[in-house]
């Protein structure tokens, strides 16, 4: 199953952290920041060490490793039943950020929305960075050049990922309005998906239904047999 996606998109700064956070205490959907995976990761664990020096000089992780790292985040969360894709929206913050990403990606996330935060002034989101460095210790937005060499990569690398979806997909929100504004548009977008989701699941056919949880019922029954 394709995971039911919405893509939090925008340069670093534009405020995708603060709303994903915002939406995934909403019942129903799942937010899931890439940034904040890797910044999880044991440092002294090769991962952990390849993270930092990637992203202490403000540059991306390669594309097959983010990709995998972030698969077996989800896949963990599914597991231990954090994560219900059945009935819940994934809110994706910080991937894919490149072409190939979104490439790789394919096979694991149905990309509905792409909401694009955008923000024209260079100055505001410079100072938002440095804000955010010095509140949340983040390393790597601690010195100008990191923070330049960030937004340099993101219209080299990322911005094209907004090509890559169909135009219908994007939606643009203006990221300089106050949070709350922002978060309104946003949930405009989100309210009518999500009940779209949960209709769809309330007129499945009560048959298939059933059908699926004997299957599913059957198959864990096999492997406790073992
Ligand atoms: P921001 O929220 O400021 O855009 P993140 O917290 O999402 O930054 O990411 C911090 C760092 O983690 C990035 O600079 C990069 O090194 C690494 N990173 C996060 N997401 C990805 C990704 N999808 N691909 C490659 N590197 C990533």
């Amino acid at each position: 199953m394709r995971y039911k996606s919405i893509l939090l998109f925008g340069a670093p700064g534009s405020g995708k952290g603060t709303q994903g956070k915002i939406l995934g205490t909403v019942p129903g959907f799942f937010h899931s920041a890439t940034g904040d995976i890797f910044r999880s990761l044991d440092l002294q664990s090769e991962m952990g060490r390849t993270f930092w020096e990637y992203a202490g000089r403000g540059q991306l992780v390669p594309d097959e490793l983010t990709v995998k790292v972030w698969k077996q985040f989800i896949k963990g969360m599914e597991m231990v039943n954090q994560f219900h894709p059945e009935s819940e929206i994934l809110i994706l913050d910080g991937i894919p950020r490149t072409v190939k990403q979104a490439q790789l990606l394919e096979d694991t996330i149905d990309v509905v929305k792409v909401i694009h935060l955008v923000c024209n002034d260079m100055t505001k989101m410079i100072e938002r960075l440095r804000r955010r460095a010095l509140k949340e210790n983040r390393f790597d937005d601690a010195n100008d050049v990191v923070i330049r060499k960030r937004l340099e990569v993101y219209e080299r690398d990322s911005a094209p990922v907004l090509d890559y979806y169909p135009p219908e997909k994007i939606v643009r929100i203006e990221a300089t309005m106050s949070q709350i504004s922002v978060l309104t548009e946003i949930l405009k977008i989100l309210v009518p998906l999500k009940e779209e989701m949960d209709g769809a699941r309330e007129h499945k056919d009560p048959f298939e239904v059933i059908q699926s949880t004997t299957a599913a019922a059957m198959a864990l029954a096999a492997t406790t047999a073992e």
